[in-house]
């Protein structure tokens, strides 16, 4: 017996943009320290998601249908939800935070941050959970379901984090708690709703939440004022980060340092559609690599699974972007590439 996973946690859309995003800026371009600085702090998030992740997997219940990243919009107003539990007798909204150091909340509803003895003020993830509530509430009236209780939680990842407060505050006793606290809060939840809901009005919920999911890639380059001019082109050396490998013999070769590889290529065509949208043609291909033969698109793409679109047998088709755990993987690889290699 255990959780069930229906919509599963994968590194965030924004994380994995914004990563391919300095993969192919040079490191002189104005503008690279902030989008460092913003993956650092998305990267701290996507951890302090896997920790409660850690907690819910580990939980033996399996009542509870777990969300990831749920992202809805009710009359024009998007929101998002970290972890949505889903059970027979209530639903849960888990907002994790990968906070450290001391976290004060404060009776103006400020939330104050102590580390290293400075002090800093952070957005109260508690106004954050209401308006969450708010919408999802109002999305479940809209599409006629009728609203179960909502529970909804802070979840502080970081074990080390001092949640203070000094003031008592009920809300902040009552809604904020470390992620190791979670299943001893669900068990709770259980037992302050004895009322279920029927097995078949719980699918229906479930089928509604999966089918009204907006899943989109943000516009990084937008959002960071990059041109598309100032990005690299080409296929790059893992080893020394030059653009310039060229297809000798079926292989990508490096004329700077040497080195050949098979699938140097692969997370090249993966940051096109995370970087410039969700479809690519054999030409938008050819440029971004920078090869002439449009024949060995295909091959490449098939190779890698890349599901194709659209019709006929030349122009009219296209590359789609490939299922998000695809992208994981390539996540990983680079960040241990990262690490290892030595910037330019
Ligand atoms: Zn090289």
């Amino acid at each position: 017996m255990i959780c069930l996973i229906v919509k599963p946690l994968f590194a965030p859309w924004r994380l994995l943009a914004e990563q391919s995003l300095l993969w192919h800026l040079p490191r002189d371009i104005p503008g690279v320290a902030a989008i460092e600085k913003d993956l650092a702090r998305l990267e701290a998030g996507w951890h302090g998601e896997q920790e409660l992740d850690f907690y819910l997997r580990s939980f033996p219940d399996e009542r509870v249908r777990i969300f990831y990243d749920l992202r809805l919009s009710i009359e024009e107003q998007k929101f998002q939800i970290d972890t949505l539990l889903l059970t027979p007798n209530f639903l849960a909204i888990l907002e994790a935070k990968n906070y450290s150091g001391t976290l004060s909340f404060l009776p103006d509803g400020q939330l104050v941050r102590i580390i290293s003895g400075r002090r800093e003020g952070f957005p109260n993830p508690l106004t954050q959970l209401s308006r969450q509530k708010y919408l999802l509430k109002k999305w479940l009236v809209n599409h006629q379901i009728s609203v179960p209780a909502i529970e909804s939680q802070v979840v502080i990842a970081n074990p080390a984090a001092i949640i203070d407060n000094l003031s008592g505050m009920p809300s902040v006793n009552d809604f904020v708690t470390h992620a190791e606290q979670i299943p001893a809060r669900i068990q709770c939840w259980f037992k302050k709703y004895p009322d279920k809901i029927n097995e078949a009005a719980l699918n229906v919920l479930e089928k509604q939440l999966l089918a009204e999911q907006i899943e989109d890639v943000p516009d990084v380059l937008e959002k960071f004022k990059i041109k598309t001019a100032n990005l690299q082109r080409g296929v790059c050396c893992d080893h020394c980060r030059n653009y310039s490998m060229q297809r000798i013999y079926g292989q990508w070769a490096c004329p700077f340092c040497g080195i050949r590889s098979q699938t140097a290529h692969e997370p090249m065509l993966l940051d096109y559609f995370l970087l410039f949208g969700r479809n690519m043609t054999n030409r938008q291909c050819r440029e971004l690599l920078m090869v002439e033969n449009r024949y060995l698109i295909p091959r490449l793409m098939k190779k890698m699974n890349i599901p194709i679109a659209g019709s006929g047998a030349g122009a009219g088709l296209y590359y789609k972007r490939p299922a998000h755990e695809i992208y994981e993987t390539y996540y990983y690889q680079r960040r241990k590439n990262n690490i290892t290699t030595k910037s330019r």
